[in-house]
């Protein structure tokens, strides 16, 4: 058999290559180019948690864990989810530690998602959900948030449900990458009692849980407990996303069925993730908090400096990331528009429709960066604007 051949067979052949890793692979060929496009905390992850994983080394704590996770970590995220959104999940039967947020998305999906089912995502989204419907055999329906301020109204979603009424679930990510948009309670509460009435299941996507500067955040499980899968790690919120720390919440009706599929992908998570996660969840609630207020004096930082240069911004109150509309000569070819930029100006972001319907026209960047590099950003984009637009 012809193994080349034989793996284009598969349903992956359809899904084209991801935009992000092109487009990153070539800013990096680009001399001295300025980079603001990482989706990850520039901090280092907090001394106590690595100290954590270090220890689960020493005490040879190196065979495989429960497949669900240590009883310990799946406590722990139990008792964060009770402290911060008085929310109760039984660590035995409905919390699972996964490898990352990501497995935690794959897995539900995996599990849930099969040909023919209607899955709504309000876009633009974070870039992965789309891959793996595609893979799923389900059909994706894209949800465009940009006419309404980038957020996903009652109005809009009883209209997409009414074009799709067998719908089968809806992804929801807030804050919301790529554009840092932190939904209020209000909001939730709101499509939480749309979403009942249509029976829908919810993967709530709440990694930037933690980083939020304007408003509380709060979970959609607050009110739809009995159909809600939360997605959560410690990737953004503790500068971890190189341990593959994640987990997820939902009914034990619905984790059990997720945890079957985890076991077939992964058998378990890796033990000093699972310490480093265990302290983090434990001892770390302050590690945020602080992180917060670095990050919050950045997005005051690149908003300000950035609309003083003319440019439009989504407002951003949440994750590290903001939106901004890119020059009007560009129309809406955000692609021509970041590459002019990475090439003529020095300066990297994502092209705003790598993120799905309503990106065009916007370019994604990054705050995740130190106080230095993002005035020498501006600078660059300040130059670039006056000389090419
Ligand atoms: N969900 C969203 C919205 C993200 O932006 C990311 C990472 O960028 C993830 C999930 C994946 O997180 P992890 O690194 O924990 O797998």
């Amino acid at each position: 058999k012809d193994l080349v051949n034989y793996s284009k067979e598969n349903s992956l052949k359809d899904i084209p290559p991801s935009g992000i890793r092109y487009f990153d692979v070539k800013v990096n060929k680009i001399p001295d180019i300025l980079k603001l496009t990482l989706g990850e905390p520039d901090l280092n992850t907090p001394e106590h948690v690595k100290k954590a994983a270090v220890q689960s080394i020493l005490d040879n704590d190196s065979h495989y864990s429960d497949q669900e996770g240590t009883l310990r970590l799946r406590t722990a995220i139990s008792n964060f989810l009770k402290r911060k959104l008085d929310l109760s999940y039984d660590p035995q039967t409905e919390v699972l530690v996964t490898i990352g947020g990501t497995e935690a998305l794959t897995a539900t999906m995996l599990t849930f998602f099969h040909p023919g089912d209607d899955i709504i995502v309000p876009t633009p989204s974070y870039a992965l959900y789309f891959p793996i419907i595609h893979l799923t055999g389900s059909n994706l329906v894209s949800v465009n948030t940009a006419p309404t301020n980038f957020v996903l109204t009652p109005e809009v979603l009883e209209e997409t449900l009414a074009a799709h009424p067998q719908a089968k679930a809806i992804i929801l990510n807030y804050p919301t990458n790529p554009t840092g948009r932190e939904y209020s309670a209000e909001e939730l509460e709101k499509l939480a009692a749309i979403i009942k009435e249509h029976n829908l299941m919810v993967i709530s996507d709440e990694i930037y849980s933690e980083l939020v500067y304007d408003l509380p955040h709060t979970s959609i499980a607050q009110y739809l407990p009995e159909r809600t899968i939360i997605v959560n790690g410690l990737s953004k919120s503790h500068a971890m996303t190189g341990y593959r720390a994640g987990y997820l919440a939902g009914p034990a009706g619905l984790v059990k069925w997720v945890m079957e599929m985890h076991a077939f992908l992964v058998t378990a998570p890796s033990n000093p993730a699972q310490a480093a996660a265990t302290e983090a969840l434990e001892n770390g609630d302050q590690d945020p908090v602080e992180a917060s207020k670095i990050y919050q004096k950045r997005r005051d930082y690149i908003t300000k400096a950035l609309n003083d240069l003319g440019l439009e911004t989504v407002p951003s109150n949440g994750a590290f990331y903001i939106f901004v509309k890119i020059p009007a000569k560009y129309g809406t070819d955000d692609w021509a528009f970041a590459e002019d930029l990475a090439q003529k100006g020095k300066v990297a972001g994502i092209p705003g429709s790598s993120f799905g319907a309503g990106g065009e026209g916007y370019i994604r960047f990054s705050y995740a960066a130190s106080d230095e590099k993002l005035e020498e950003a501006v600078r660059r984009i300040k130059d670039f604007l006056t000389k090419e637009v």
